[in-house]
């Protein structure tokens, strides 16, 4: 039997009022449990709402230097469990043990970010055209604040929303993603050890599609940041539009990489493979199209194939393995109907394809890093998300042809150029329409100290991460003080 855990409300681990728990398996082990979480109600929601009500006058009263030093130390605290948090990531939502310990290192590094950030939470002076005035400007926290994750960065993502909210002043409510929620109840734990006042930080567990409306329009709700699906960001916009919510929303992407012709082949596919196949796909900004010029195709196509080929894939705590299983039974099915749907779109499979059941690998959600070629800009696997290891690879004219198919879907999260030319570079820079725009390195792959967001169907607008983060969960005050 896996370990049971609480809702975290008030200060508290406690059972929802429900009654009922679920559990989460491993992916790579369907046989092998994880731990099993609340079935949270709209009640325990309401809950955790009131809670973080009434810790959040107190909480902003803290200076926020002070609120800092808890990050800080959560940080330290969660570093001493790296290889504990890693190895239950990796058993969870099943990225390799590689991955894991790198996110691990990268909310660390956000706690910490953050945490710093308390000593620079500031306005600006301005100077007044009147004599005698001064006139500044401060930050206000919002006051409660509603967090929806996914399960594919189980623990960067909440900590990239948990940290800002919490410096900027504002009490939360979080929701992970059913399917991993075990590294957003280590981060709780973490800033709880830290001395995160009770209240302040307050977590449900269940299923998004019975407590989110809770989450999303309680009246008590100032704002809403939410990464995940376009099909359910797009309905939480339509219900805090016309309340006037602060919504924050990062969802999908069709992340392409072009490849020019000058590109070092080895280094162009090393990217393309890094972005494409990585994390299993499972990344908003994962490469799924490859854009090559037609003069390279043929040889870049038969290095990509080869490369992939080689790529091992099994349990992410397995030395060597490259690619884990899928999240859960549901992802795998998409991933694969999608294979399908390209087969019958008329694309061709040049690579992989197929569900592995072999080598052990039948108690698990896995499935071969798979190319379409033969594929054309109409066809719904160049337009819509896949998000599994699944790339198309399309030969274009020449640069102009492929700035015009990068941009040609409704996404803009990110998007890299493999080149030496500066010229295209700039080009592709001030023509590409993405939120990332990344040059020689993979469409996925970003740090915490830079602002990260997308643009067109990927995001509202506001960014995470980066001192902009702040932004969001923060309002500009304007004084004007005659002396
Ligand atoms: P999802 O199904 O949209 O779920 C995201 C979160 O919303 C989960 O906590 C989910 O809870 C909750 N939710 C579900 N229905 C809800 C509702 N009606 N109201 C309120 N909340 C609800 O997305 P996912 O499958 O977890 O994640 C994959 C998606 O995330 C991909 O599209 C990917 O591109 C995107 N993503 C975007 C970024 C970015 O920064 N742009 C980063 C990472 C991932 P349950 O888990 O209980 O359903």
């Amino acid at each position: 039997m896996s370990e049971i855990f609480g809702n975290f409300i008030n200060g508290e681990w406690v059972d929802s009022s429900s009654g009922k728990t679920f559990k989460s398996v491993n992916p790579a082990n369907i046989e092998e449990e994880i731990a099993s979480y609340q079935v949270s109600t709209v009640s325990d929601v309401k809950a955790g709402i009131e809670a973080a009500k009434s810790s959040q006058t107190d909480w902003s009263a803290i200076p926020a230097p002070q609120r800092g030093t808890i990050l800080i130390k959560a940080a330290e605290l969660l570093e001493q469990r790296t290889e504990q948090i890693a190895s239950e990531m990796t058993r969870e939502e099943g990225k390799t043990i590689a991955e894991a310990k790198g996110e691990v290192g990268r909310s660390v590094n956000i706690l910490r970010y953050f945490g710093g950030e308390g000593a620079r939470f500031c306005g600006e002076t301005i100077p007044s055209e009147r004599a005698g005035v001064f006139s500044y400007t401060f930050r206000k926290p919002l006051g409660v604040v509603s967090l929806l994750t996914p399960w594919n960065f189980p623990i960067a993502i909440p900590v990239w929303k948990i940290a800002p909210a919490l410096i900027s002043g504002n009490s939360v409510v979080i929701k992970p993603a059913s399917a991993a929620p075990i590294c957003t109840i280590r981060v709780i734990e973490a800033l709880n050890q830290a001395g995160l006042p009770k209240g302040v930080l307050n977590m449900v567990t269940g299923a998004g599609s019975v407590i989110g409306d809770e989450l999303v329009s309680n009246p008590v709700i100032k704002a809403i940041s939410f990464t995940g699906s376009c099909e359910v960001g797009q309905s939480i916009q339509q219900k805090t539009a016309s309340k006037g919510v602060k919504t924050q929303l990062e969802m999908g992407g069709k992340n392409p990489t072009i490849v020019l012709k000058d590109a070092d082949l080895d280094l162009a596919t090393d990217i393309v493979i890094n972005g494409a196949f990585f994390s299993t796909g499972q990344k908003c900004t994962a490469t799924s199209r490859a854009l090559i010029e037609k003069e390279i195709f043929n040889d870049f196509v038969a290095l990509l194939v080869d490369k992939t080929k080689k790529l091992k894939v099994g349990n992410g705590l397995e030395q060597g393995v490259d690619v884990g299983p899928c999240v859960d039974e549901n992802q795998m099915k998409t991933v694969l109907d999608y294979i399908e749907i390209g087969q019958k779109e008329g694309a061709n499979i040049i690579c992989g394809g197929q569900r592995l059941m072999d080598e052990g690998r039948d108690k698990g959600y896995f499935i071969q890093p798979t190319i379409f070629s033969g594929v054309s800009t109409d066809m719904r696997i160049a337009q819509e998300e896949i998000f599994g290891p699944v790339l198309a690879v399309l030969p274009v004219e020449g640069f102009e042809q492929a700035i015009a198919l990068a941009n040609q879907v409704k996404f803009g999260l990110s998007a890299s150029i493999v080149t030496n030319q500066l010229n295209r570079t700039f080009d592709y820079i001030n023509q590409i329409e993405a939120g990332l725009i990344i040059v020689n390195l993979p469409s996925a792959g970003v740090e915490y100290q830079l602002p990260f967001g997308g643009t067109k169907a990927s995001s509202t607008g506001y960014r995470e991460q980066g001192s902009v983060a702040t932004d969001f969960y923060s309002e500009l005050r304007t004084v004007y003080l005659k002396y």
